[in-house]
């Protein structure tokens, strides 16, 4: 896969493609990244990019021309050009994974108090990251980089990538690490019992726990099987169930203190 990002300020880039797990995809050619620098692409004699809004207002805006220009130098058959605008669709895992999908991503950074309208007309998307309005789209390619790249054959492992929160629609359950006692928050015994079986199913428990408290929105559009069902039914009772039970006790040995 190809991502091509078109910026006033490509080295802000700098660090978030030098590092961790993206360095490494890169690296590994899972995916090309390329910065373009929408500036070297004017024709103002005087080398701007942006000017105030006709009819007056606050700020700067980005004129079509550098923008235009530079996205069609990038284009490519079958290019999909997504302009990040807090008018846009919001961003969400299932949109990363449809764009893990193409050969060509290019996302388009506003910057200043916003882009010309007209640019709108030259994109296939507008898209939001969320309710709050940043100072630039840079921030935005990098979360919508960063979340396609893990997503990518040799990106990360595979099983990662399967548990994950929003895959189900549900919110991943807690995750835990040496030492069994911290401060006098403890790793939840079943976890050291080594049942695959009862681990899996306290694990589904607690996703289906945290996602009713805190997503109601994903929690309202799961289909619920009936293990999902009875879990809930436990989590309501408030009684540690019989296989909880069974299962602490018979790996009661591998349990650390
Ligand atoms: N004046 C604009 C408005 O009120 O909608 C805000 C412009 S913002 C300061 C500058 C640029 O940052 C936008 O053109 C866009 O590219 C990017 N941006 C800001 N917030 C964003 C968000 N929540 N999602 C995606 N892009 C955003």
């Amino acid at each position: 896969m190809r991502i091509t990002i078109l910026t006033l300020f490509p080295t802000m880039f700098d660090g978030f493609l030098e590092n961790s797990i993206i360095k490494r995809a890169l690296a590994k050619k899972c995916v090309s990244v390329d910065v373009v620098g929408i500036r070297s692409f004017t024709k103002d004699k005087y080398g701007r990019t942006d000017t105030p809004p006709i009819g007056g207002g606050a700020g700067l805006i980005e004129k079509c021309q550098p923008i235009v220009d530079a996205l069609r130098s990038v284009r490519t058959p079958g290019s999909h050009a997504v302009l990040f605008s807090p008018r846009g669709g919001t961003y969400d895992e299932k949109k990363a994974q449809s764009y893990a999908k193409l050969d060509h991503l290019i996302l388009v950074c506003g910057h200043y108090e916003g882009v010309d309208e007209r640019v709108n007309h030259y994109v296939d998307e507008l898209l939001s990251i969320g309710d709050y309005v940043l100072t630039g789209g840079e921030i935005p390619a990098m979360a919508v980089s960063d979340s396609v790249i893990r997503l990518l054959d040799g990106a990360i492992a595979k099983e990662s990538l399967v548990d994950e929160s929003f895959n189900a629609p549900l919110l991943e359950y807690p995750q835990y690490t040496e030492p069994a006692d911290y401060e006098g928050l403890k790793v939840p015994p079943l976890l050291y019992t080594g049942d695959h079986g009862a681990i899996a199913k306290w694990r589904r428990k607690q996703s289906l726990d945290l996602t009713r408290k805190h997503r109601a929105d994903l929690f309202g559009k799961l289909e619920l099987t009936k293990q999902d069902k009875k879990l809930l039914a436990e989590l309501d009772g408030g009684e540690a169930p019989k296989w909880e039970t069974t299962a602490l006790e018979k790996g009661k040995k591998f349990i650390k203190k």
